[in-house]
């Protein structure tokens, strides 16, 4: 697959890769219970942008799809990584911040779903807080 996208990424083990353009349109910490769980961590760090903005360049048959067509969490089957979400009913992915490997343009701005957070970590930075989506969801 050829693509100009300009920033890479990869999960742990490096048997899926994928190449994103640098114009996210959002990006967030969500404390859902799902961003927490499929992390493992407090949140999940997220940028969002277009589905056609994303290709995967290695490993596409590597990617286990949890959920439906409609949204799912796309993990690397061996080594578990959670690469990216499609969300909005196939139209907008959500590229696990944690998984690029160069820099993105974009910056988190906000907590989202705090109403959800994990009772043992405390927000200790400045950006605004929302119970729930702001936007979307
Ligand atoms: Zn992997
Ligand atoms: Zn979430």
């Amino acid at each position: 697959m050829t693509v100009d996208y300009p920033l890479r990424g990869s999960c742990l083990c490096g048997r899926v890769a994928y190449e994103v353009a640098d114009a996210f349109k959002y990006a967030m910490n969500c404390h859902c219970s799902q961003c927490r769980r499929s992390t493992g961590s407090a949140f999940k760090p997220l940028a969002g942008t277009k589905v056609s903005r994303l290709a995967i360049t290695i490993g596409d048959g590597e990617l286990l799809r949890y959920g439906d067509e409609h949204g799912y969490d796309a993990h690397c089957r061996s080594c578990g990584s959670l690469l990216y979400s499609l969300v909005g009913n196939g139209q907008y992915v959500h590229v696990a911040m944690g998984t690029l490997i160069d820099e993105p343009s974009v910056r988190p701005t906000m907590h989202i779903v705090v109403g959800s957070k994990a009772p043992w970590f405390e927000i200790t930075d400045a950006m605004p807080q929302f119970d729930g989506f702001p936007d979307h969801g």
